[in-house]
């Protein structure tokens, strides 16, 4: 019997839209075990009517598009998915103590995707982070980009839906980015006796396919990057600072 990983790792694939002869090629798994796997022909731990299925049967265009991005926005910053014993799984995002607002927007992102369940939010003792999480059978569903290992050792590529919510949300998704692995802060810059407070952003992930993914939403709202170091985006020009100041702004 094959795996979950192997399982989970044809499902991104084709959540990506990759057809069956690449997916074998690229996994090693028979196109037959694939088509079947499409059929819905699957044994073992993680099957039920939909986490373990191949190809979710949600109507993602039903999302609030708003809460959405902002939700993928941290989730590829600080979240996570584990769990999925009898198919049910937790997807948390760990944030800062120090910016309740920020905990609050994730928690309130969290609910508009299930209203009818609460999220839950949890100090880690003698720590400033605090985990907001969720359970549900479907989290694989909505983020096909779950698999195996850590996120930056894994090629991390939006479904053709996420795309879709994405270009109409860039805003919404760069702002749950910079939330959750960014920065906002005021350096001061000096010039002989001139001294100017100046507000910049910077983005910092291991993963290059999420720095591409923020880097390309930038481009699309006119802010200008650049790139300081191997592992951050910075933006300093003072337009393009502005230009997220409209959206996003100081941590709360
Ligand atoms: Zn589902």
């Amino acid at each position: 019997m094959r795996s979950n990983d192997e399982f989970l790792a044809v499902r991104r694939l084709v959540s990506e839209g990759h057809p069956d002869h690449e997916i074998a090629w690229l996994t090693g798994i028979p196109r037959r075990t694939i088509s079947g796997w499409r059929r819905g022909e699957r044994q073992g731990r993680i099957r039920d009517e939909c986490s373990g299925g191949i190809t979710p049967r949600h109507d993602f265009s039903k999302l609030d598009p708003k809460a959405y991005a902002y939700l993928l926005g941290l989730y590829l910053g600080d979240g996570c998915i584990s769990g999925g014993r009898r198919g049910v799984w937790c997807l948390r995002i760990t944030l800062d103590a120090a910016y309740p607002g920020i905990v609050h927007e994730c928690a309130t992102a969290l609910e508009a995707i299930f209203p009818a369940k609460t999220a839950c939010r949890a100090q880690r003792p003698g720590s400033r982070c605090v985990d907001v999480s969720m359970w549900s059978k479907h989290w694989p569903c909505f983020f096909p980009q779950h698999g195996p290992g850590r996120k930056h050792l894994r090629p991390i590529r939006l479904a053709p839906w996420q795309q879709t919510i994405v270009a109409a949300k860039r805003k919404s998704f760069v702002r749950g980015l910079i939330h959750s692995d960014g920065t906002r802060i005021t350096a001061i810059e000096r010039k002989g006796s001139y001294v100017r407070r100046a507000p910049r952003y910077a983005f910092s992930n291991k993963s290059e396919d999420i720095k591409r993914l923020f880097c390309e939403s930038c481009d699309a709202l006119g802010v200008r990057w650049s790139r300081p170091s191997d592992q951050q985006i910075a933006i300093y020009r003072k337009e393009s600072v502005a230009r997220l100041d409209e959206f996003i702004g100081p941590k709360r």
